[in-house]
């Protein structure tokens, strides 16, 4: 039976309370959907078991609703291509072959069923929102309204109640100083202004409790110099958080250097502000001084493991970015595995393999599974400008239930549930999902 959490006080046997779980703790949840109070559930305080409006969760641990900052939700429409190599190998610039022909193909539906898939299944994974770096604008087809995609990402995110963040996201060049080809063209917009008039459509259309928008510039190949600059003025002036792939594939590195003298880090650090509101997606290949100076100015980093892994794209420098006070967050990216522990435990495995080091990333108390848990609920929120990912007053009630019980979990109790859950689960001990207190997925 669907649990509406609006109006109620839900006690778990355990809540994960910013860097462990605890017991006995209430958490109310506002009509609106957002936690009005969380304290104590003793005898003694106001959320006592003869409370009516109490829900208790035995054999449950509460978790933040993890934040998926980076997806591109059609791209679930390549799983199951094959990975076979018939030149002998592949690498980034190959599967963008792949994946052009799949952005060519779509008509509304298949795009709308594509990325249905995808939020649903972000769901099982007890992600909460996700931040849609949406670029696949139009259908290619002469529809009459050309930004039919548009619609149909927000349809899919409804339909199935996940939060959205739409990173509307403007596509102008093929490559730095050429024109769309082929499945580009169903990026691009026809003009800046265009753009602009969409944006102007999409936040008058918005449902408030659960979406939001942002700005994006694909990548430095996709834009030229004052587009960047103009676009990245305009989210600010919105106050709009601000993404962008930067440095996934070395190529793009050279083509950026041949053109504008420096690499597309160095780049945006010559040419934008950067702050708090900007997020840049991978910074694989990105030097320690771009890195230094991007973090000194605020600047939030997405890593995307399991994407970086299938595409071959390499590991970043994620050691130096912590070490630094970097903000990380993660994102699904291609969605070829969609798994929030997975994506946070391989951003540790593979840190790991390659400097043959436990312990990449740790809270202050050394804990791996709390600082994980860090990057994949309260940065993502962060990075998305949302009031989510921490179980506190006025943030939203976007909570996953965690079955303690489930066979995968059994003989781990405390601190151990964390640890058990980022290290040897996958989606599966997911149990229960809400989003603004409202269950939008269980098991
Ligand atoms: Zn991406």
């Amino acid at each position: 039976m669907s649990m509406d959490l609006r109006g109620k006080t839900i006690v778990a046997e355990w809540t994960w309370t910013g860097s462990r779980f605890s017991r006995d703790v209430a958490v109310r949840v506002g009509a609106d959907g957002r936690i009005e109070l969380v304290g104590p559930a003793g005898p003694s305080s106001p959320h006592d078991a003869r409370d009516p409006q109490r829900i208790d969760l035995p054999g449950c641990a509460l978790l933040p609703g993890f934040v998926n900052a980076h997806s591109h939700a059609f791209q679930r429409g390549l799983r199951g291509t094959p990975q076979r190599f018939e030149s002998g190998s592949g690498d980034f610039w190959t599967w963008r072959h792949t994946m052009y022909r799949l952005a060519e193909s779509l008509a509304v539906d298949s795009f709308y069923t594509h990325s249905r898939r995808a939020f649903e299944e972000m769901l099982s994974a007890g992600i909460t929102a996700v931040g849609e770096f949406h670029y696949l604008h139009h259908a290619g087809d002469g529809s009459v309204d050309p930004w039919v995609f548009d619609d149909a990402i927000l349809a899919a995110a409804r339909d199935v109640g996940i939060r959205i963040c739409l990173i509307q996201c403007y596509y102008a060049t093929g490559a730095i100083g050429q024109p769309l080809q082929g499945a580009q063209k169903r990026f691009g917009p026809v003009s800046r202004d265009e753009f602009l008039r969409q944006m102007d459509r999409l936040a008058n259309k918005l449902d408030s409790r659960t979406q939001s928008l942002a700005v994006a510039c694909h990548s430095i190949r996709a834009v030229d110099l004052p587009d960047l600059k103009y676009f990245r003025d305009f989210a600010a002036a919105h106050n709009w958080p601000f993404h962008i792939h930067v440095e996934e594939a070395r190529k793009e590195i050279d083509d950026c250097v041949a053109v504008h003298g420096a690499g597309p880090m160095a780049t945006l650090l010559r040419e934008i502000r950067i702050d708090p509101r900007v997020t840049a997606i991978h910074c694989t290949h990105s030097t320690r001084q771009d890195l230094r100076e991007y973090i000194a100015r605020g600047g939030m980093v997405c890593l995307c493991p399991i994407t970086e892994g299938n595409l071959s794209d390499g590991f970043p420098d994620l050691p130096f970015i912590l070490e630094e006070d970097g903000a990380v967050c993660f994102g699904t990216d291609s969605n070829i595995r969609i798994s929030a522990t997975e994506e946070l435990r391989w951003m540790e495995f593979g840190q790991r393999a390659r400097r043959e080091t436990r312990g990449i990333v740790t809270d202050q108390h050394g804990s791996c599974a709390a600082g994980l848990i860090e990057i994949g609920t309260r940065n993502g929120a962060r990075s998305l400008g949302l009031s989510a990912g921490a179980i506190i007053a006025g943030n939203r009630a976007d909570l996953v239930a965690i079955d303690v019980n489930h066979a995968l979990m059994l003989g781990c109790e405390d601190d151990a549930i964390a640890d058990s859950l980022l290290f040897g689960c996958g989606n599966c001990p997911i149990s229960r999902v809400w989003v603004g207190g409202v269950e939008c997925w269980s098991r």
